[in-house]
């Protein structure tokens, strides 16, 4: 926080009553000018935690403090009460699509604390509107709501199943075009791949977006992401995607199909690449333009949230010298799926040395455990033809998975065996080889 004007010294009582009287009439969240002796300042009144200094988001996005000593006056320009009045009724315009909101927790959706310096969540999902009211100016938000607000390392099934399931609801509402949700980034594929599966006979889009800088920052990404989430959410597409920066620039985003999503960085915000296959799509604030094939809206389908999950289900990272004793473990506690990431190819410990995988993952699909292979390089796809040891893993029973993502394999997985009429092992091996959702690419895409 910057302190523009230096103190005149004078923070006795009788100016804090002058104070007082010059600021009473401006609430954070009016649009005001803040008077100096040496300048005027407009922007948008923030709350302020430190005593004395009063906060004030710049036009850039940027705060600066000043302290009440050193102001003049606060002229309101215009009050919060009116500036969310002319939201709501922005978000009532004809011609405009209707996209309903589901705002979780994330960066998306949290603001600078001033008073730590730190972020934290936005107080209530309405904030993120009011704190960038350009996305209501494109479509109509006809309705925001957050079921829980948690950042995505704190997710799970549960929470996947609730969002198909508010998800489900919206898109079978006539007066909805399409849904857009807020999500933090680091665990987003992971949602985005099983609403992929879940919401099945998908009707109209539904777009998963992120910032990995918060809203009221001037270097943030949300405003792109968000316009172009938009963009995407009033389009004939019926695919559950990610849309988020695909530069560093702030000029265009990808819209990526939900199973070929990855966090591939941890700050930059071209964060998410789409591994294995092109994005379905570019994307600008004020046009599309497609890359690949996709499902087309139709308003006359039913979307059904199909949420069983098995969540007796885990993903393994082998690495070298690693004993299976974690697979024992699984074994033990009654898991009914493994993934692991083996190697390129998709290896693990053959039966060249003592450590090997090969009698623990036997003993495991002797018992009808579904144990599958997926690549630790992320690009490419796993071949158990090159390599004998790949010869012997098909042979006790592992399911090679292609170029599915370990993420995506181990949401999948959970799925399938949710179900009780694939939970055989045959069924749910051709269950796991269907392509649901695109998750399998015929071609791979650098
Ligand atoms: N780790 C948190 C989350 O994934 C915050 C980071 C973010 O939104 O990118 O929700």
């Amino acid at each position: 926080m910057k302190h523009r004007i230096e103190s005149d010294g004078e923070g006795n009582a009788k100016s804090k009553g002058k104070d007082d009287a010059r600021r009473k009439e401006a609430k954070p969240g009016d649009k005001v000018c803040v008077i100096t002796p040496k300048e005027e300042i407009e922007g948008l009144l923030l709350e302020s935690f430190e005593p004395g200094i009063t906060l004030v988001k710049l036009p850039s996005g940027y705060n600066i403090g000043l302290r009440n000593e050193d102001i003049l006056e606060i002229k309101v320009l215009e009050g919060r009460e009116k500036r969310e009045e002319k939201i709501e009724k922005l978000s009532r315009r004809k011609g405009l699509a209707n996209v309903a909101m589901i705002a979780t927790g994330g960066t998306i959706s949290s603001r600078l604390d001033p008073a730590t310096g730190g972020v934290k969540w936005l107080t209530s999902p309405q904030e993120l509107i009011r704190l960038f009211p350009e996305i209501a100016e494109s479509v109509n938000i006809v309705s925001i709501e957050s079921p829980f607000r948690l950042a995505s390392e704190n997710m799970s099934p549960d929470e996947w199943k609730v969002l198909a399931e508010k998800t489900a609801l919206l898109l079978n509402k006539q007066d909805v075009d399409g849904v857009i949700i807020t999500h933090g980034t680091d665990f987003l594929h992971y949602s985005s791949a099983a609403l992929s599966f879940m919401l099945r006979n998908l009707n109209k889009p539904v777009v998963f977006t992120y910032a990995q800088r918060s809203i009221d920052r001037g270097s943030s990404d949300a405003k792109l992401n968000l316009l172009c989430s938009a963009r995407v959410a009033c389009s004939n597409i019926a695919e559950v995607v990610l849309v988020g920066h695909a530069t560093l620039s702030d000029d265009y985003c990808y819209a990526i199909f939900g199973t070929k999503a990855r966090k591939m960085h941890s700050s930059r915000r071209d964060a998410f690449q789409s591994i294995n296959a092109q994005p379905l799509a570019r994307v600008w604030p004020d046009k599309l333009e497609i890359l690949q094939a996709y499902r087309k809206k139709d308003v006359s389908k039913e979307v059904k949230a199909d949420t069983s999950f098995c969540k007796k289900i885990a993903l393994v990272k082998f690495y070298p010298g690693q004993k299976p004793d974690i697979l024992e473990y699984y074994f033990a506690e009654g898991y009914r799926g493994v993934v692991i990431e083996g190697s390129g190819l998709g290896h693990v410990a053959s039966s060249e040395v003592k450590h090997s995988w090969l009698p623990a993952i036997r003993k495991l699909v002797r018992d009808g455990v579904v144990v599958c292979m997926t690549t630790q390089t992320i690009y490419g796809r796993v071949d158990p033809y090159v390599y004998s040891p790949g010869r012997e893993l098909l042979k006790a029973g592992v399911l090679y998975l292609n170029d599915m993502l370990p993420e995506t394999a181990f949401v999948k997985l959970g799925w399938v065996l949710g179900h009780k009429q694939w939970r055989t092992p045959e069924k749910a091996r051709e269950m796991m080889l269907h392509n649901f959702a695109h998750e399998f690419s015929d071609r791979l895409v650098p």
